[in-house]
């Protein structure tokens, strides 16, 4: 059988999947000859055992905790539960991929009634001893038997009042005797038994508790989020406790080595003095910056910038790094590559190839492609700002501008937000169970808590802009209002909160443009030095042409044009056009339509300089563009001169069951034409415009939804008449393209004979997917979500391209689209085309480009260079 237990000394970094992060590191600090506590670590491979056998510790599991335990005890020269010389240990979740806050951890375990009393002799420090004490039966408590935290901290805060105390570190020895019996008592009266005195029962019982805290909601909406499989499990460390809450030559604190909002090259954190274990991170007391403890213990500050150096070299990567000071020894607690935001991911990663600490393409790796979508949030208009009310200030905690109507609890966001409403979550401090509030809201403030707080940790890996420990705010989470000075800012009033300065205002700010600048474009420059595939963008507009070019487009892969018709000026004509009872009727509001857009077609030309564009003709069903209310009707039937019953005939007629698989894309043109003939001029025109305004142009037109050869055929025909026409009227020599859009399944199938008349295909993965799967794309969200809490999917297949099923159409009709042109341009123009894992995919079955929304382009880039690397 397996070895499921391996001493810090046995394991290395290397060992991640096996040891869980924190253990895998913790033994790789050992080895590098960190102060390090001594301890081991119970494999991954235990805690899915352990689900495999009912959640039972086995005999030879308990075997090798019990064997390692005795080393550990004989290394320390401590005994567990022992009356003269007590271990203490801590019990640490470690999960494979770190999941910051989500399993709990027990510390001072091993105290009982008798051991409190050895640790209090062998220290000489009563006041510490039960401070661990009460802290122990609180943590196990709440932590292994799952009694609520509010019931042990009123029985703190009673005291803390009735004495006049504001911080912990005031109770008195006999105060925290006192305390220690009160919380033996709750134990006692929610869970009808004695706390439990034996150290190893302690211990198993935590241990259990570790396993078993894999599958709480907690960790589980977070793997969720964060696309981590379930199957991973978590280690369990068991380590000797180091402490402190030993008075003033003692502390605990958490720092970066850089700072992780900005990714400049200083050290960047906080610390307590006198304190343990999480009173950093739960806002307590305020932490002292980093900095400042140079000036109370700057041997140990020196000690620690040294071993910040260390690490950052041997992981090459910015490191989160916890420590304890123990009675002025240094003991490192943790270390792992630290969560930053994307400016500061893509700032690091440029400075550490100047300080040739990794190479230009481990930086491009390193890069999350889908966090770049922060880097293109916008910020507040400055003159907007102006005007703005600043009522408070607190901790820049995560970039970025937000504005929102304030919510004071998680699911009340949830719920504004499925309303589409935008929301700020207002807490006094968040706690893992804001999560889903934290997702759907806009931004975060928080009232207590520092820069390395939950909200701030969390929101930082979100991309969510964050404002914490906002200490002139009262929030009122009973009353849903929060209070600055004589300011009451009430539930579902607006706020703007600017994560970048701290600062809070009234009101809805209207936000700026990104400008991408510095770093980025450097990073951005090695990126499209790698990268193979193009990166085209879905515009319909001249603006989000661009905004997509200034992002780094080099196309248009898809320009819908329906969007042109539903402006508000034109939408009367394009209902006269689609209700005209003759040809000639429909030709003379098409003729008023031609002007139009013939302007936006030029503009859009123009607006790429000259880069390839894609034009898609007109796709969807007509009766998408007809009035619903009876006023619009009305009018409609007034302005066309005819009768409303008559009107409402000719709308009834359009009506379809199922207008998705029905009258729509190339059907249309089968049908009327004239439609398509008006779009390919507007195009020519339009273009001819833009050529002799000084663009190189050569427009590219794409017939959609062809399912058969011979429907291409018959209207690639009238439509290079057309085009043909144009050029010869203004005598112009000009390239141009016409091609299809692989998107309905019998097209893919039947590629080698589309590819007789289409001189490019655009796979349209997003009909693709529906037809192939038969999904309505309208529909499917109600159910798909069953499908992935279900895991029948692990992703929706809408979302992240379906490699085997729709891929292997678009592959396969690659394959024989090439065969029968052996130039054939092919891209892809679904909302798969800037998701990194469906852009790989792009990029290893050959693809020319992919297209996507303009401010995805710069994660469809980076996604490309990840996948040519
Ligand atoms: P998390 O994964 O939530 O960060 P940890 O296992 O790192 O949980 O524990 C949280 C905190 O508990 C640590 O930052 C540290 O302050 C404290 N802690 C953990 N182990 C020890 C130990 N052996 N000695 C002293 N403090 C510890
Ligand atoms: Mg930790
Ligand atoms: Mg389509």
């Amino acid at each position: 059988m397996g070895k499921f237990v391996y001493s810090f000394k046995e394991g290395s970094k290397e060992m991640k999947n096996l040891l869980g992060g924190k253990g895998a590191n913790l033994a790789e600090m050992t080895k590098i000859g960190l102060p390090v506590p001594p301890g081991f670590t119970i494999t991954t491979d235990a805690c899915n055992t352990y689900y495999k056998k009912d959640k039972k510790i086995w005999d030879e599991l308990l075997d090798e905790i019990m064997t390692n335990l005795s080393e550990l005890e004989k290394t320390l020269d401590k005994k567990l539960g022992d009356n003269e010389n007590p271990l203490l240990l801590s019990v640490r979740s470690g999960a494979v991929i770190s999941m910051p806050g989500m399993m709990d951890t027990i510390l001072n375990l091993g105290l009982n009634d008798t051991a409190v009393q050895a640790l209090s002799k062998k220290t000489n420090n009563e006041r510490f001893a039960y401070d661990s004490y009460r802290r122990f039966i609180q943590m196990f408590s709440d932590v292994v038997m799952g009694i609520q935290k509010y019931k042990f901290e009123r029985i703190l805060d009673d005291i803390k009042e009735s004495k006049g105390y504001k911080y912990d570190t005031e109770l008195t020895v006999d105060d925290l005797k006192n305390i220690v019996v009160e919380f033996k008592n709750i134990y006692k009266k929610e869970l009808r038994q004695e706390f439990p005195s034996d150290p190893k029962e302690q211990l198993l019982l935590a241990v259990k508790a570790v396993f078993d805290s894999w599958n709480n909601p907690r960790a589980d909406i977070y793997r969720k989020l964060n696309d981590i499989p379930h199957k991973l499990g978590t280690a369990v460390n068991i380590q000797s406790m180091v402490f402190g809450n030993m008075g003033q030559t003692s502390g605990t604190g958490v720092a970066f080595t850089r700072n992780p909002s900005t990714g400049e090259n200083v050290l960047f954190g906080e610390y307590l003095v006198d304190a343990q274990g999480e009173d950093v991170v739960a806002g307590i007391r305020t932490p002292q910056p980093i900095a400042s403890l140079k000036e109370i213990m700057p041997d140990i500050y020196k000690q620690f910038e040294d071993t910040t150096r260390i690490l950052e070299d041997h992981y090459k990567d910015m490191q989160d790094i916890e420590f304890t000071i123990e009675n002025e020894n240094l003991y490192i607690l943790q270390t792992r590559n630290g969560k930053r935001t994307a400016k500061a991911a893509i700032n690091i990663a440029v400075d550490m190839v100047s300080e040739k600490l990794i190479d230009k393409k481990q930086a491009i790796m390193r890069i999350d492609a889908k966090q770049l979508d922060q880097l293109l949030h916008p910020n507040f208009e400055e003159k907007a700002l102006k005007q703005a009310t600043l009522i408070s200030k607190g901790l820049p905690a995560s970039p970025g501008a937000a504005s929102g109507k304030v919510y004071f609890n998680a699911s009340d966001v949830v719920a504004a937000n499925e309303n589409g409403e935008k929301a700020i979550l207002v807490r006094l401090e968040t706690s893992p169970e804001d999560i889903e509030g934290m997702v759907s809201s806009e931004g975060i403030l928080t009232a207590r808590g520092g820069m390395t707080s939950h909200a701030a940790v969390v929101a930082r890996g979100m991309g969510k802009c964050c404002v914490a420990g906002c200490s002139d705010i009262k929030v009122s989470e009973s009353k849903k209002e929060l209070r600055v000075k004589d300011l009451v800012i009430k539930e579902g009033e607006y706020i703007s909160l600017d994560g970048s300065t701290g600062s809070v205002y009234t009101g809805n700010i209207t936000k700026n443009e990104v400008e991408l600048v510095g770093k980025f474009e450097e990073f951005m420059d090695w990126v499209d030095e790698v990268r193979v595939l193009k990166v085209r963008t879905n515009a319909d507009t001249p603006n989000d042409a661009k905004t997509a070019v200034k992002f780094g487009a080099e196309g248009i892969g898809l320009c819908r044009t329906e969007h042109m018709f539903f402006e508000e000026d034109r939408i009367p004509v394009v209902r006269k056009m689609i209700l005209s009872k003759t040809v000639d009727e429909r030709q003379e509001a098409l003729e008023k339509l031609l002007p139009m857009q013939r302007k936006d077609f030029s503009e859009i030309f123009e607006a790429m300089e000259g880069r390839d564009t894609t034009i898609r003709l007109l796709d969807p069903p007509l009766h998408e563009f007809l009035p619903k209310k009876e006023e619009d009707i009305k009018n409609l039937a007034d302005d066309m001169n005819i009768s409303y019953e008559d009107i409402l005939k000719r709308i009834e007629d359009l009506e379809e069951f199922n207008p998705m698989l029905g009258h729509r894309g190339c059907r249309l043109a089968v049908t009327y034409p004239e439609i398509y003939i008006m779009q390919a001029r507007a195009i020519m025109e339009g273009a001819i415009e833009a050529k002799n305004n000084g663009v190189d142009v050569s427009p590219e037109i794409m017939i959609p939804l062809i399912g058969d050869v011979n429907e291409l055929k018959y209207i690639k025909e009238f439509v290079v008449n057309v085009v043909e026409d144009v050029l010869k009227e203004s005598k112009v020599d000009m390239k141009y393209m016409v091609g299809t859009m692989i998107e309905v399944p019998r097209a893919a199938l039947t590629a080698d004979e589309i590819a007789k008349e289409a001189e490019f295909f655009s796979f349209g993965t997003n009909d693709l997917t529906q037809m192939t799967y038969g999904f309505s794309r309208d529909d499917a969200n109600k159910f798909l979500v069953e499908y992935e809490s279900k895991e029948i999917f692990e992703k929706d297949p809408f979302q992240t391209l379906d490699k085997n099923g729709v891929g292997k159409l678009v592959k396969m009709a690659s394959k024989l689209g090439r065969e029968t042109r052996e130039d054939i341009k092919l891209g892809i123009c679904g909302e798969h085309g800037g998701e990194p894992a469906s852009v790989e995919f792009c990029h290893n079955i050959g693809l020319n480009y992919v297209s996507c929304s303009p401010y995805r382009v710069p994660i469809a880039r980076l996604a490309a260079a990840q996948a040519a690397l």
